[in-house]
């Protein structure tokens, strides 16, 4: 990829040498390119063009205030999860009228922020919060525009931890739910269901479950006559973590998605998020202290799981890669973990990887989605730098966070 390659033997992201840029910089460090920030964001507007969709990034997979701010220039709006969410995408430029909230358990504090923003879409998940949303917009003498989040139960053929829409995930309401639903609607005087939305699950690399769920989709909105603004298809498409994947291609099922609109006469909201900025960043480690195992080496990092959850939360699996290449080879099995007392502190295990040493640098690949924002304070740690590199200027859109003010509680 252009914006992440070699030169010569040492790495580069845009025009910066993470080499020459580590005699500054302490580790461990998240580094971002924008230039592939806006890359994938244009392909991705590009893909539905003749769709013109609402793309609504989804911000838990990276809530930097300074990405957002990126990708709000771009025109996208964004899918927020919680108040904080929410505001931060209005802190960051992003137009009420183009942010979207879903999730399962929205309080009452955060949907009166939602109300009295005025954003675009509350995406109600039961019919209990579509109630909660009526009686509060009530209160205060407003009318809501929200939408209906549906479980389709569709497989969509990924890890079992980022399924989200089948019968058994907790996430949207049944079609069966739905209509007995929607014969009450009539009585919530303020709530307009102007949306359908639907979010399957993610990392999906393959268009079927897409299709399928487009189908459903369409059928369901038809057989009930619902006149809506919006269908809300969701994020999830999926990106490659090795060289051996290959990202979705979107081009087929943009076509259906254009009928789709056409025919029922109403605007597309997408909510990406990973396969915007998932392969944007890199995870910058220094190697603290090798240490002998009884069948491998384990190669001890300065990053943790606290840093970078996915591999432990989801056996994900992030390809590592040497900052500095040099032709020299390991012996044997080698294992990069982490200073964290739990035993899914652990990076992937490695053979025949180049020659490594205490004090070498490594770069843990793809975590710009689910990385930074995924990270917590456990083991007392503090939130490391972030950084975003424009060809060979670096803003610091995080600053590592201070370790006096995290041991004050
Ligand atoms: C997480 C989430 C997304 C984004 O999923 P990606 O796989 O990152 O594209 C979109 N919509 C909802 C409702 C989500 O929960």
């Amino acid at each position: 990829m252009q914006n992440f390659r070699y030169v010569g033997k040492n790495l580069f992201i845009e025009k910066l040498s993470i080499k020459n840029f580590l005699k500054k910089q302490k580790t461990p460090f998240y580094i971002y390119s924008e230039n592939q920030i806006v890359t994938n964001f244009l392909k991705f507007k590009n893909t539905f063009k003749k769709t013109n969709p609402l793309i609504c990034f989804a911000a838990k997979s990276n809530s930097n205030l300074n990405i957002l701010r990126v990708l709000g220039k771009l025109g996208a709006g964004a899918d927020v999860v919680s108040g904080g969410e929410l505001l931060k995408a209005l802190k960051a430029g992003i137009k009420a009228k183009k942010i979207v909230f879903s999730g399962v358990g929205k309080t009452e504090e955060e949907l009166k922020i939602a109300i009295n923003k005025n954003i675009l879409l509350i995406n109600c998940e039961s019919e209990s919060e579509a109630k909660l949303v009526n009686s509060l917009a009530k209160k205060l003498r407003k009318k809501v525009s929200i939408g209906f989040r549906l479980n389709p139960n569709i497989d969509a053929k990924t890890h079992k931890n980022i399924s989200t829409g089948k019968a058994e995930n907790k996430f949207g309401l049944s079609i069966k739910s739905f209509k007995i639903f929607l014969k009450k609607i009539n009585s919530l005087k303020n709530i307009n269901l102007d949306a359908l939305s639907v979010h399957i699950g993610s990392q999906i690399l393959n268009d079927a479950p897409f299709k399928k769920t487009l189908n459903v989709m369409s059928k369901l909105i038809k057989e009930l006559r619902l006149n809506l603004k919006y269908v809300d298809l969701g994020g999830g498409f999926g990106i490659n973590y090795t060289n051996k994947e290959k990202p979705i291609n979107l081009n087929k099922y943009s076509k259906l998605v254009e009928n789709f609109s056409k025919k029922l006469n109403c605007k597309i909201i997408f909510e990406p998020g990973r396969s915007i900025i998932g392969n944007t960043g890199l995870l910058i480690s220094k190697v603290q202290f090798i240490k002998k195992g009884a069948n491998k080496n384990f190669i001890i990092l300065d990053a943790g799981m606290n840093d970078f959850m996915r591999p432990a939360l989801y056996d994900a699996f992030h390809q590592i890669i040497p900052v500095s290449k040099n032709s020299a080879k390991t012996k044997g099995k080698i294992e990069f973990v982490g200073p964290i007392c739990e035993s899914t502190c652990k990076f992937g295990i490695y053979k025949n990887y180049q020659r490594i040493n205490e004090n070498d640098f490594i770069a843990i690949t793809n975590v710009g989605a689910y990385g930074s924002s995924l990270s917590s304070n456990y083991n007392t740690r503090p939130l490391i730098a972030e950084i975003l590199i424009n060809k060979n200027k670096l803003r610091y859109i995080r600053k590592k966070q201070n370790l006096l003010k995290l041991i004050s509680s």
